[in-house]
Parts: structure tokens; sequence; C-alpha cells
């Protein structure tokens, strides 16, 4: 909670209140799995952590003022260490062409998430003006504003409320396993929307907060098996 403290106030500075995957540690703060990674400043940086980072990685432009990321082509998944220095290059760029006096803080490199085996999912939280914090549940990416599929709850959510959202939704059969595929670890997903509503309900500051795609992954004995690849916030 105090290294929770430390990001946020860390924001205060900025003339933006808008956070993106700067504000990973927030997450780690508050227990919720995330990817093995750091942010960059040079191409030469961007090669060095590639380099230790287990198998491709996943590079990500961090601007606020660039909220949808790969819609700018500011995401290039899959990348072979030998070309992190390249796609950094190609990052930046992108980024100025998009907007020549946007804020760039660096480049997010990650490890690589399963997507075959994975289901992306949100979580996330909005301050209603009637009820309060209200953390909502669905299935991420593109099915987010395609399904509208999606629970909600006041916070602070109970266990047993958080598995209702899992349950209530939809496309509850595709995290229970449909089509052949596993089943993904409900538990920690039901874990994690505890967490972020503990985040939410300790800093009354987050005014909204999305983690899209929370990927929750097959249950895998004694591994963290959902990743929170990416996050945004917003802070009073
Ligand atoms: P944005 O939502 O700003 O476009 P994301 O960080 O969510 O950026 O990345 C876009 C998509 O790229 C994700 O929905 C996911 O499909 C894929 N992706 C992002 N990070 C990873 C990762 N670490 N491993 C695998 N796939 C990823
Ligand atoms: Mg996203």
């Amino acid at each position: 909670r105090a290294r929770a403290r430390e990001v946020l106030s860390s924001v205060r500075d900025r003339e933006d209140n808008r956070l993106g995957v700067e504000a990973m540690e927030l997450l780690d703060a508050y227990g919720i799995p995330t990817p093995a990674g750091e942010i960059v400043d040079s191409p030469e940086r961007a090669s060095e952590v590639a380099a230790g980072i287990d198998g491709d990685v996943v590079m990500k432009i961090v601007s606020p003022d660039i909220l949808h990321k790969s819609d700018i082509g500011g995401v290039a998944v899959g990348v072979a260490d030998a070309d992190a220095a390249d796609t950094y290059e190609d990052l930046i760029t992108r980024a100025r062409n998009y907007q020549p006096d946007a804020t760039i803080l660096g480049v997010q490199l990650q490890e690589m998430v399963d997507l075959d085996d994975g289901v992306e999912t949100i979580v996330g939280m909005n301050r209603d003006p009637q009820f309060g914090p209200l953390v909502m549940f669905g299935l991420g990416g593109i099915f987010v504003e395609v399904m509208e599929d999606t629970a909600f709850r006041v916070a602070p959510v109970s266990e047993p409320e958080a598995r209702g959202m899992t349950e209530e939704i939809r496309s509850a059969p595709l995290l229970r396993g449909a089509r052949g595929r596993d089943p993904v670890d409900l538990d920690a997903v039901i874990e994690t929307i505890g967490r972020l509503s503990q985040l939410v309900t300790d800093f009354p500051a987050i005014l909204e907060l999305d983690v899209n795609p929370l990927v929750a992954l097959p249950d895998a004995d004694g591994d963290a098996n959902v990743a929170a690849v990416d996050v945004r916030l917003t802070v009073d």
C-alpha cells in the first residue's frame, strides 16, 4: 500500500491525470500478476531488456496522449530480441506521426503471455455519482464493446460477489472451457477482482481504472494464472 501511494503521488506532479502502463507497479503492489517487463528510453536499453526476458517480447509505446496504443500501431507483439532496437525506433516514429507533440515516456517491453490458451477479460472501475465505485468484469479485447457482456458490483467486492460476476456474464461458458478448451483458473480471476476492488477502495483518488486485457489462463499448479497486460487509469 505504501508502494501504491508512491506511484500515485508521483502522478500528482504531472500535468496529466491519465496513467497508462507506467502504472503497472500499482497492480504489482496489490498482488495482481503482471508480465515481467520494463519501460526503456533508448534502443540500446530495449535490446538489453529484451535479451533478459524469456522468449519473444511485446513492445508498447508509453504516452499519456495515446490511450489506445494498438490503434496507432503502438503495440508490437512477438518481437525477437534482435529486432527490439529497430522496433523501439518504429514505435517512437509512429507515435510522433500520430501526434508530433505527444509526451512520450518511453517504450515498455513485456514478456509474452500465451493468448492461445488464455481468455482476454476486462476488470475495471468507474465511480458512479449514485452508487460509488462500481467494479466491472467482462470479456476483454474487442468483445467489450461488441458484446456489452459485463457484470457490475459496488466496491468493496466480496469473494462470493466476485464469483457471481464471473458466473453471470453470458460468456461465462468460455471461462469454463468451451469447445475443447481448458477451463481458466477462475479462482485467480476472482482473487484479482477482489484485489482491484481493494485498491480502488483504498485510493478514492483513483477515479477510473481499466485492466484490459486481464488474460485468464488455464489452471496450472503453482503459477499465477492471470496476467494483467494493460492498464489505464484516471486520478483526481
Ligand atoms: P491497447 O489496449 O492500448 O491497444 P494493449 O496493451 O492492451 O494496448 O495491447 C493490445 C493487445 O495486444 C492486447 O489486447 C493483447 O491482445 C495484445 N498484447 C498486449 N500485451 C501482450 C502480452 N504481454 N502478451 C501477449 N499479448 C499481448
Ligand atoms: Mg488494452
